[in-house]
């Protein structure tokens, strides 16, 4: 007898979509059976006319705590995740205070945000200049990469420069750790924006034009050079250019091991929506031009991305429209960079990538979910349907017609450049380690249920 059987549906996994039910027990798959299989079992949800994934995996997200909970929370962040399909979240150590730098930092994170996390989640370990020292220790404890910045940052989290960034790939290295970067250059950017500001530029194409691509393509390249010479596993976050993500695939193909992930609103937004509407848009690197997004999803089907990732970074209202921590917004530059979407990254990628550019729902199953998986060290556990792998799973329905609005979101900040989006295709049911934790965009689960996930040995 099993615990769960969902029948009826397509099961969508990297390779192919087939008719087939996915039978549960202890929470973990137990196997793939014809749909005309006797299977009998506890709970049984009918998947007609529904695609079944395998849970998505948010390779980027900024959850806030401990630190900043007036900003977002475990609670809200992780329940909005469930809702729209992640069924593992891979928090960030900055946006927390402290950031998460050590060792003793990383146990007491855990024991604050465990009993409200309500999917599985990984760590970010942090790579800043002064904690060289703690990145075995953070690496045993069970952090799956570690963050660091090519490019400025906010004062609470300091980057590394180029031979930092040596030194630190070559110690994460020895013990076979990866290492994430945002790549934009420090020099270029500080630079060009100080150009902007000489010349009094202050408007939305200032700032535009002082993060251009070339400021992104001149770090990751070099982060790639440093991955060659040390020999480190390397992930390049929030890809936003199809040319950069060229430079990726050509790395890969050399036989690096350098993955990468792209964000939703890098596949759905354009520099045209920061010009028009301004301060909900921002985001670093800025969203690109129509045509480059275009030419980015090519690169999500041929596979180059390990993630589409929601780089969910929620503030305040006030911190994109007024003040920041007590400090008045003057300009573009002042502005707050992120963008909330962390609930809504796998309908938005089904709608874009599936509905609107005839991609088959394999490709995302791949950048959402396997390639993920493999790339932070949790496939086996995680990452597809699979006997013996957790049973997280979405059931989709393609016909479903969606409109994001403000009240729908979970997030504690119920702003997202996203309010307003239309479209179809949503995640309808999740399932997160075989019971039911989300139906119809709404949270069903409860908290503390999710777990730390650690690497798989
Ligand atoms: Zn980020």
């Amino acid at each position: 007898m099993y615990d769960l059987l969902i029948r009826n549906g397509k099961l969508v996994t990297p390779e192919t979509v087939l008719e087939a039910n996915v039978a549960v027990k202890d929470g973990k798959v137990a196997a793939i059976l014809s749909p005309d299989a006797e299977a009998p079992a506890a709970k049984v949800l009918d998947a007609k006319g529904l695609y079944v994934f395998p849970g998505a995996i948010d390779t980027h997200a900024h959850l806030n705590e401990p630190g900043y909970e007036w900003r977002e929370d475990y609670a809200h962040a992780t329940a909005a995740a469930a809702v729209g399909g992640y069924t593992t979240v891979i928090d960030m150590p900055l946006q927390n205070e402290p950031a998460m730098t050590t060792a003793a930092l990383f146990d007491r994170k855990v024991e604050m945000v465990g009993p409200h996390a309500c999917t599985d989640y990984c760590l970010w370990g942090g790579l800043v200049p002064d904690n060289f020292g703690e990145l075995e220790a953070l690496h045993k404890k069970g952090c799956v990469a570690f963050k660091s910045f090519i490019g400025p940052v906010s004062s609470d989290y300091a980057p590394l420069n180029y031979g930092q960034a040596y030194e630190a790939m070559q110690i994460i290295a020895s013990f076979g750790g990866r290492a994430g970067f945002h790549c934009e250059d420090f020099s270029m950017i500080r630079h060009t924006e100080q150009r902007m500001k000489d010349a009094g530029r202050l408007d939305w194409q200032a700032f535009l034009d002082s993060r251009p691509v070339a400021a992104e393509m001149l770090a990751t390249v070099d982060i790639i050079e440093l991955a060659k010479a040390t020999g480190c596993k390397a992930h390049i976050c929030h890809v936003s250019s199809p040319d950069v993500a060229e430079k990726i695939l050509q790395a890969q193909q050399e036989g690096y091991d350098i993955t990468a992930e792209t964000c939703t609103h890098y596949l759905s937004m354009t520099d045209k929506d920061v010009l028009e509407n301004g301060p909900m848009f921002k985001c670093a690197p800025p969203l690109r031009s129509q045509e480059e997004v275009d030419r980015l999803w090519k690169y999500v089907e041929n596979g180059t991305f390990a993630g589409i990732a929601s780089d969910h970074s929620p503030c305040s209202k006030e911190e994109k429209y007024t003040e920041i921590m007590g400090q008045k917004i003057e300009t573009v530059f002042d502005v707050w960079g992120g963008i909330s979407g962390i609930q809504s990254g796998m309908q938005v990628a089904f709608y874009e990538g599936c509905v609107k550019r005839g991609i088959s729902p394999c490709v995302l199953a791949g950048a959402m979910a396997e390639k993920p998986a493999k790339a932070f060290g949790i496939y086996g556990k995680k990452g597809a349907l699979l006997p013996g792998f957790d049973a997280d799973i979405v059931l989709l329905d393609p016909q479903k017609e969606w409109e994001i609005t403000a009240e729908s979101l979970l997030y504690k900040n119920k702003i997202s450049a996203f309010v307003g989006k239309k479209g179809t295709g949503m995640p309808v049911c999740t399932v997160l380690r075989g019971e039911v934790v989300a139906e119809d965009g709404r949270f069903t689960g409860t908290q503390g249920y999710g777990e730390l996930v650690c690497p798989v040995e």
